[in-house]
């Protein structure tokens, strides 16, 4: 258990399900005050009293990360809420397929507003109240797709989850002066609602990519995503975490 998240006010974006969910629950049961978003308020809120039911402190908001005045607007509730922001977890993200041959206009700005525009967004949103953070952390949820691997049908994604960590990099530059580390973890495939919507087909073929022989779960994302934002990590920004099971690793299965 990391101690150094007791008390700490934590935001997750994503957080109704999946990943994000887990990462909710995770930084919950290390004594943090969560902030649980989606676009669904009654989804949102439905995690935070799962959560409160555990004996955390959460509360549910809803905010679409497409749109910069939702953002603030939760920004503001937040801190009204709790006083206060110290950790950002920007981990919303869609992952839609479309091949390139047909991929529409409207279909690369979604994917790429979602899950990249969405980082300055909540960076913005949350800077006034990081800026008085002791320990302030923004955490973006990347991927492995992009940054460091291909997959037909998700250039749009791909795209966008690189351009997270070109965002990452000048960020965490940028806002070193004022103590805020900017990191992201890369997940490899992991078993989310989202996930299983790729299909059984999917599922089975990423299995039998992963050297670990599983997919990831949501906890071990978590794990990723709150070291990065402990008083532990304080040394740590611009810099990525691979948690793949050692899929991107071998020349051949
Ligand atoms: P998921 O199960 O589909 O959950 C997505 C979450 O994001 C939901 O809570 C959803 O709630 C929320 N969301 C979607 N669009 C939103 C928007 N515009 N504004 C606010 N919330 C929004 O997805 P997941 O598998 O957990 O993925 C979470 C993140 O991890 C994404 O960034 C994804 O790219 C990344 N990732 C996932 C995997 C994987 O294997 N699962 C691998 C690499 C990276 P609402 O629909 O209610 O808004």
């Amino acid at each position: 258990m990391i101690k150094s998240l007791e008390g700490k006010v934590v935001v997750v974006t994503g957080a109704s399900r999946g990943i994000g969910k887990g990462i909710a629950r995770g930084f919950s049961r290390a004594g943090a005050r969560v902030a649980v978003v989606s676009r669904s308020l009654a989804d949102a809120q439905a995690v935070a009293l799962a959560l409160q039911a555990e004996g955390g402190l959460a509360r549910g908001f809803a905010a679409d990360v497409i749109s910069k005045a939702a953002l603030d607007e939760l920004a503001a509730a937040v801190v009204k809420a709790w006083g206060g922001v110290d950790i950002v977890c920007a981990n919303a993200g869609i992952f839609p397929s479309g091949a390139i041959a047909d991929l529409r206009e409207d279909q690369w700005d979604d994917v790429m507003n979602t899950n990249a525009r969405s980082a300055l967004f909540s960076l913005q949103a949350f800077l006034p109240a990081l800026r008085e953070s002791r320990a302030p952390r923004l955490v973006l949820t990347s991927s492995i797709t992009g940054p460091i691997t291909g997959y037909p049908g998700w250039a749009h994604y791909a795209a966008s989850k690189a351009a997270q960590l070109g965002f990452m990099r000048t960020a965490a530059v940028e806002l070193a002066p004022l103590g805020i580390t900017v990191n992201a973890v890369l997940p490899g495939n992991i078993l989310t609602e989202g996930l299983s919507g790729m299909g059984a087909d999917y599922v089975a073929t990423m299995t039998a990519s992963v050297p670990l022989r599983r997919l990831g779960s949501v906890d071990d994302i978590a794990a990723a995503a709150m070291f990065l934002a402990s008083d532990e990590a304080a040394f740590i920004t611009g810099q990525t975490i691979v948690v793949d099971g050692g899929q991107t690793l071998p020349e051949a299965l």
